[in-house]
């Protein structure tokens, strides 16, 4: 059993897959529009159809029992899916899931900008979700619709949900090189798309929205499907940290490091190559606890061109591999300074850096919003994507709070004292932790932690404590992101409540875990085999589902795995019978 997901180029079919990388459903394959036609809808029961894709065979295969997932649907598809198309929508818009729970979602809308359709309905359709305008009270129309085909379905969402997801997480590239007034360069806080009163900065839109589709996919699929968790081991939720260092001396440093370490922490310190007082042999001390990464000062080119400062980035990133003779991992720039749209990001793929941490939360120059999400809801880490649909291999890991902004008393900052900032991060930390389970990025610098952020900074180590959210660097992160993209589900069977499939992978880590739902609708998980062995798990509620956590057996590359569902009463009865034999 197989996902399809239909590539017939140019389109955002391999951005879907990285939606489908991102939240562990890696059970996908690409297809060919010439394969839909003999495509057996019990090998491969739902094929997702990308924007401006789409034709007669995929109609005929959910007649014959498939169900195609599909956006802005047009012509045959459209007519079959029972909407007739009245024109463009305008956005920014609001979408209201109104069938089914959407995860991480407890009464927020998601915002949609890129592409959108005004649909009407014909009767026997099923409306899951609805567009509403953010200005007005009219307008209303419909925004996700399944309907009844032949032996299957047409799921449609009336939006691009593929462009959606990445115009909210990179930002619109019509605004590269707009600079707010006064703000002194371009940043990729100024790229972040209109969406309207900020009603949903408290709320990772952007990365909930892809959760939204993947979770459709998986409740069209014969049964449940395992997931390749995204967090490490058993966690509900983690602190990445990293601190730019500026021009902070080594003292400064090691206070942090210090603290950081004796929470059980590991850090990201980022580094400006001519600037640093940190001497070669003080970075080789650094990095038995923590990791270090090039923080290149495009400033002094503020007005240059973008070819301009892009040679500069290259050539920074070049210097600090040089001087400490280690590869830049991960990075974030000085003032997150920024060049273009994605051409930084070009940069970062042809020297190798796996992860970006320059996409600031909050309005910086055209707002005052503050909340973890503001202006990009991401804090997921997915590959970025050219609007083109060509794929780069670095990492979008979106930082979302730091101190300066937070806590400083710059007039840009929100001026947080620690008090205040218990109860925000206590908020912060109790979504994460039973909503979102997603990633919380900081940057802390040690110049301000010795100066007026240690408070705040020590905060945040000690509910991450608290909660049992481990404190990664963004390295340490990438490591643990880059083992588990070499990992996929193959060969996958069901054979009535016996579920079997080959897990193969390249890279090991010794925080990979499977999660597997512990219900199939009247049934419960009643064993696990790894390679023949049974396996022990650990149930955690994650998005309103209970899963069983199981760690991925390391230094293997193929590992069998049988997941057994039963009535649990039925189970004790064979027990007894076994004992009293
Ligand atoms: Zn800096």
């Amino acid at each position: 059993m197989r996902i399809g997901i239909l590539s017939d180029g140019p389109d955002l079919s391999a951005y879907l897959a990285e939606i489908f990388n991102t939240w562990g459903l890696v059970l996908y394959e690409m297809v060919g529009q010439d394969l839909i036609s003999e495509m057996d809808p019990e090998d491969m029961p739902v094929v997702v159809c990308p924007a401006s894709q789409g034709s007669h065979s995929l109609v005929d295969y959910a007649r014959r029992g498939g169900t195609v997932i599909c956006f802005l649907p047009e012509g045959p598809l459209a007519e079959a899916a029972g909407l007739a198309y009245e024109g463009e929508k305008d956005v920014p818009l609001r979408l209201r899931i109104t069938a089914y729970q959407a995860s991480g979602i407890a009464g927020e809308r998601f915002p949609i900008v890129g592409r959108a359709n005004n649909y009407s309905p014909a009767p026997g359709v099923q409306v899951l979700g609805y567009f509403s305008y953010t200005d007005r009270y009219e307008g209303e129309s419909v925004g996700v619709t399944e309907t009844p085909v032949g032996q299957g379905r047409i799921v449609a969402f009336a939006f691009d949900l593929a462009l959606c997801v990445l115009l909210l997480r990179q930002g619109d590239p019509n605004l590269a090189e707009v600079i707010p007034e006064g703000t002194g360069c371009a940043r990729p806080s100024s790229l972040a798309i209109n969406i309207g009163p900020s009603d949903s900065g408290w709320v990772p839109f952007a990365d909930l929205l892809s959760r939204l589709f993947v979770d459709t996919v998986r409740r069209y699929l014969p049964g449940p499907v395992p997931l390749l968790s995204h967090l490490p081991g058993m966690a509900p939720g983690i602190l990445l940290y990293s601190g730019d260092e500026d021009n902070a001396d080594v003292a400064s440093n090691d206070a942090e490091f210090e603290c950081v370490a004796a929470a059980g922490g590991r850090m990201n310190l980022y580094i400006i190559p001519n600037r640093t007082k940190s001497t070669v042999s003080d970075v080789e001390r650094y990095r038995v606890q923590h990791d270090v990464g090039p923080h290149p000062n495009l400033r002094p080119l503020d007005g240059c061109s973008i070819s301009e400062r892009l040679t500069e980035f290259e050539r920074q990133i070049r210097m600090f591999q040089d001087q400490f003779d280690t590869p830049a991992r991960s990075l974030r720039n000085h003032c997150t300074a920024w060049a273009g749209y994605l051409e930084p990001v070009e940069v970062m793929e042809k020297l190798g850096v796996g992860m970006d941490g320059n996409y600031f939360s909050g309005t910086y120059g055209y707002g005052r919003e503050d909340a973890p999400y503001a202006a990009f809801g991401g804090a997921m880490p997915m590959r970025f994507c050219w609007p083109d649909g060509r794929v780069l291999n670095v990492f979008q890991q979106h930082t979302q709070l730091a101190d300066d902004i937070m806590f400083g008393t710059a007039d840009y900052s929100y001026r947080l004292s620690p008090q205040v900032f218990v109860a925000v991060l206590d908020r912060i930390f109790t979504d994460i932790e039973t909503r979102f389970h997603t990633p919380f990025g900081v940057c802390i610098h040690p110049g301000n932690w010795v100066r007026f952020s240690r408070p705040q900074g020590r905060e945040l180590l000690r509910q991450a404590n608290e909660r049992r959210f481990p404190i990664w660097s963004f390295d340490q992160w990438l490591t643990f992101w880059e083992a588990r993209d070499t990992w996929r589900f193959n060969g996958m069977t069901r054979q009535g409540c016996r579920l079997q499939f080959a897990l193969e992978g390249e890279r090991s880590h010794d925080a990979l875990c499977l999660a597997i739902p512990a219900k199939d609708s009247k049934t419960s998980l009643v064993e696990i085999k790894l390679d023949g062995e049974r396996a022990e798990w650990q149930t955690v509620r994650r998005y309103g589902e209970d899963l069983a956590l199981v760690p991925v057996p390391l230094r293997k590359t193929a590992i069998s795995v049988s997941v057994m569902y039963g009535s649990s009463a039925k189970l004790v009865l064979t027990t007894q019978d076994f004992t009293e034999k």
